[in-house]
């Protein structure tokens, strides 16, 4: 399988790449990403054949029908990372909340968010591609809260692999900062950054432009890679999830074979609902993808309008706050896949110069037949939080922006799956507060949380303020160089 580019090709990048060379440099000619030139066929007997598989069975028989040029082994070692989850039987359980209704809880990994489904094997086979073609290389983050914790765990204790983690002081969870400046392993770097998230972003990319920092790593022979979803080796792994929560619907009796179902997505860089894109284009009997967001609902004005503005638009921090994004990156994957390269490239040179474009009337009817769109504001968010644990079901602030989209968009009656994206004791001063209670901290949330609504706090959580703090740089942005080529 191959991979081409959303922009088009400069004549410089070669026109079409295996997968392991797009993982390990994931920037494609003109600012675009890299996308597979087929899917393997998600068809009745696929589906059929899989219909009793353990979630790895199932991964890894898509992972070779993709043909993706990694070793066998080395995928089956990947794979077993989901055996560290909490039900090793089952890594992304399904649970009813209502007669046409279940939840796919994808947050049962070391983290507790749904990062760990594809950074967890994603690391692993990065790093095993570094050490066998004897390269080393770097790994930058700047992180609001899940991306971070879900990097370092996958690459920690990792050869020929580092990673850098950058994040705002005060601007993260008490629960996700833990996470991060607890892990220890010598090719981890954590650094607090004096700002908001805006300023840490901003400084990881002047330094990732800067000459100096780019012949440092030259001189010290260190490639640079990302592990954020403009990484198809992250997608990859966000098409399965779609596929067993499908058949899951199926061995609980909500579905017959062969059933549409709808998938509601809580929503930010767009790589979740890519994977369901994928999924559905590939013959998963899907009738929509319904996207869900928080006030900065921009990709309803997307879907709704066909209109991408970010001019006069402020990022507003809010209680869901992996879903505060404004440029959303795979969105670039759905318009190269419908409108093809040359028009994805005008599209993404118009945002970028003017801060805005517009889709055809065709163009946005096009997006239509796949996706609908709706958003929840905080207040929304713990009403259906307080509701759904009166009904005996927790979930998360990210996950309850999923509700009314649920409720409202759509057109069928036909069974719903809602993805939960994040376990509630990693924003439990947010359910606290649902709960009616607020309070100062995560400590006093997560105790009143548990013994209230009567859920566990799972061991990687508790444990977590007790482990020693290793990594204490808190710096002024201008600092971060230093602190970088130090590390290096
Ligand atoms: C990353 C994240 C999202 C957004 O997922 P995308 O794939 O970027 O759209 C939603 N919820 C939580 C809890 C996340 O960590």
């Amino acid at each position: 399988m191959q991979f081409i580019e959303t922009r088009g090709n400069d004549g410089v990048k070669p026109a079409s790449v295996s997968f392991s060379e797009a993982i390990l440099s994931p920037s494609a000619s003109f600012g675009g990403l890299y996308v597979p030139t087929a899917l393997p066929a998600l068809d009745a007997a696929f589906l059929e054949k899989h219909k009793n598989s353990h979630y790895k069975t199932l991964a890894m028989d898509f992972l070779t029908t993709f043909g993706i040029d990694i070793d066998r082994e080395v995928i089956e070692s990947a794979l077993n990372r989901y055996d560290a989850f909490d039900d090793p039987q089952n890594p992304v359980p399904l649970n009813a909340i209502e007669n046409d209704c279940c939840v796919s809880e994808l947050y049962h990994g070391p983290t507790r968010a749904f990062k760990d489904m594809a950074l967890q094997p994603f690391g692993y086979i990065l790093s095993k591609l570094a050490q066998a073609r004897g390269e080393n290389y770097l790994i930058m983050a700047a992180t609001s809260g899940d991306t971070g914790p879900a990097t370092l765990e996958t690459f920690k204790n990792q050869d020929n692999v580092k990673v850098a983690c950058l994040y705002p002081e005060g601007g993260t969870s008490d629960v996700q900062r833990l996470q991060m400046v607890t892990e220890d392993a010598p090719n981890l770097k954590v650094i607090g950054v004096k700002g908001n998230f805006d300023d840490t972003q901003n400084t990881l990319k002047a330094l990732l432009a800067s000459e100096d920092f780019k012949e440092e790593l030259e001189r010290k022979n260190i490639k640079l890679s990302a592990a954020n979803s403009v990484n198809f080796g992250r997608i990859i792994f966000q098409i399965i999830y779609h596929i067993h929560s499908y058949l899951e619907m199926v061995r609980c009796g909500k579905i017959a074979m062969g059933e549409k179902i709808y998938l509601v997505v809580p929503s930010g860089n767009f790589g979740n609902a890519l994977g369901g894109y994928y999924a559905k284009k590939a013959g998963l009997p899907i009738e929509k993808i319904l996207i869900s967001s928080n006030v900065n609902n921009i990709l309803t004005d997307w879907i709704e309008k066909g209109e991408y503005d970010l001019t006069g638009r402020k990022l507003v921090l809010t209680e869901s706050p992996a879903m505060d994004i404004l440029k959303s990156s795979n969105i670039e994957r759905i318009m190269f896949d419908k409108f093809g390269a040359a028009r994805t490239k005008e599209l993404m040179e118009a945002l970028a110069s003017e801060g805005k474009f517009v889709l055809s009337d065709e163009e946005r009817a096009s997006l239509q037949e796949d996706f609908a769109a709706s958003w929840s504001d905080d207040a929304e968010c713990e009403n259906e939080i307080a509701r759904y644990v009166k009904k005996g079901y927790m979930m998360d602030p990210h996950t309850a922006t999923c509700i009314k989209a649920y409720e409202t968009l759509r057109e069928k009656s036909l069974p719903t799956v809602i993805y939960s994206t994040a376990e509630w004791t990693k924003f439990s001063p947010t359910v606290a507060k649902a709960l009616g209670h607020p309070v100062n901290g995560d400590i006093e949330a997560l105790e009143w949380v548990s013994s209230h609504a009567n859920v566990t706090v799972p061991p990687m959580i508790r444990g977590l303020f007790e482990k020693p703090i290793v990594h204490t740089v808190v710096v002024e942005k201008e600092k971060i160089k230093e602190e970088m080529l130090n590390f290096l």
